[in-house]
């Protein structure tokens, strides 16, 4: 199995430190707003990677960090005019709603900053101790000169280092390469914790992640993993306080996911192209949908949202559940054929192929719809032993890729479309008797229908 790491700018062979298991850690939601669409991006590829390594047989431990102090949080709660409490806990409510809607497996832990207050001060005290670590104006901070590998991870070369001068934003961008900020003095208005060698006051965002992906994984550990936006600051800081702070090294693995665009365009709110995953909902998209257009596009390249290409993912979706509800209503013979064992053993071994070289997910799923086509034009010579192994090659392709419709969901996509076109003529022909009917009949089976300027959509009830 082979990826591209970010530490070394290299496509590496995977090695796990203990044999069978890994340990991951994927950097979680500031809980200061809803995730994005762009958000997701990063948590859906993150999630396939993971069902990917359990598919492949390893025992996962993964965590992932909820930040719930911050700058941006501390300023919601004052817009707000509420506690930092109540804004962190009505966010985090919705993304883990968001995440099940989603099909992203959970993590092992959800570790919460402000519930490890006290690893972070200690992870201070060992920079300070070991001289990494400075006080000045009542908070402390990261002397970047001493950690010679400093920049590494984000290709920063030692000349552009901003010697002398410090940063006390969470956030800054790679042209202002600082001392960083591990713990922040006091300041009216705002929440602050004890300490008695440092002074009252609050974590930066950086030490949290460095802090708590010891506590929970060990000092040194395989894969981490976060959107190509986290690479500076926010990993490299990570990797200097561990690395200073434990003398190990850190992570062997870096992954990191590309950008998410709508339309071409940067998603922004201003520009009226910014989406959260209510927003898809509400205008009637199915959650497989857009779990399947995340996922579908490889993680290195940019990925440009359309809501055409949410329409071809839908698409993409009807052919594989189409497919097993047609094989599933097959009255087949007994016994099964050589021809069907060979291609599935054919396809699983070129899926796996593709997944193994940096998480092809494009060849991975060309494969998948070969098979499909395949099967297909085979479909009068299929046994009843043939049905039950496509079907079970398919659950075991669905835990990696996490999109197909579950057994509970008995109507045909197809079924449902008809049943839209016939209300529709009926409401053309002013049947609204009739069209009511099918909408009732629709809504009894967990139907939703949504009436668009573009026509009907529909989706299952929650
Ligand atoms: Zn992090």
């Amino acid at each position: 199995m082979k990826f591209y790491n970010t530490l070394t700018n290299k496509i590496e062979t995977f090695k796990e430190i203990k044999q069978g298991t890994i340990g991951l850690y994927t950097c979680g939601p500031t809980v200061y707003d809803y995730s994005h669409i762009g958000n997701f991006r990063s948590y859906m590829f993150e999630d396939l990677v993971k069902r990917y390594f359990i598919y492949k047989g390893y025992q996962v431990n993964h965590v992932m960090n909820i930040t719930d102090i911050d700058d941006k949080t501390i300023k919601k709660a004052n817009e707000m005019g509420t506690s930092l409490e109540e804004v962190t806990s009505i966010y985090i409510k919705t993304f883990m709603e968001d995440i099940e809607t989603l099909n992203i497996l959970k993590a092992d832990h959800y570790p919460r900053a402000t519930e490890h207050i006290d690893e972070m001060l200690e992870t201070v005290d060992q920079l300070y101790e070991k001289g990494y670590a400075y006080k000045k104006d009542n908070s402390v901070y990261f002397s970047i000169e001493k950690f010679s590998d400093y920049g590494k991870l984000a290709n920063i070369s030692r000349d552009a280092l901003k010697i002398g001068t410090s940063v006390d934003a969470d956030e800054y961008d790679k042209d202002d390469v600082q001392d960083f900020v591990l713990w922040k003095g006091k300041k009216q208005g705002e929440p602050s914790w004890k300490s008695e060698k440092f002074g009252d006051g609050r974590p930066g965002w950086h030490l949290e992640c460095s802090a708590m992906s010891s506590k929970y994984l060990g000092n040194h550990f395989d894969i981490h993993m976060g959107g190509v936006d986290n690479i500076f600051p926010h990993h490299e800081n990570e990797i200097a306080q561990s690395q200073c702070a434990t003398g190990e090294q850190f992570v062997n693995y870096w992954i990191h996911c590309q950008h998410l665009v709508v339309d071409n365009q940067k998603m922004s709110k201003s520009l009226g192209n910014f989406y959260i995953l209510k927003d898809l909902l509400e205008k009637g998209y199915d959650p497989m949908e857009i779990r399947y257009l995340l996922i579908s596009t490889h993680y290195r390249k940019l990925l440009n949202f359309t809501f055409d290409g949410l329409h071809q993912a839908g698409q993409a979706l009807r052919r594989m559940n189409d497919f097993i509800f047609t094989l599933k209503g097959l009255k087949p013979a007994d016994g099964k054929t050589a021809e069907i064992s060979h291609l599935i053993e054919k396809s699983e071994a070129k899926f796996r192929e593709n997944m193994d070289t940096d998480f092809n997910i494009s060849g991975a799923l060309g494969v998948f719809f070969d098979f499909i086509h395949q099967v297909n034009l085979k479909q009068k010579e299929l046994k009843k032993q043939d049905i039950k192994n496509i079907l079970d090659f398919m659950a075991r392709i669905d835990t990696v890729l996490g999109v197909m419709k579950k057994e509970e969901e008995k109507m045909l996509d197809a079924e449902i479309e008809a049943k839209i076109q016939e209300r529709q003529l009926a409401r053309k022909e002013k049947n609204f008797q009739l069209a009511d009917a099918i909408r009732d009949e629709l809504k009894s089976k967990g139907i939703i229908l949504i009436d668009t300027p573009e026509g009907t959509r529909w989706k299952y009830e929650k």
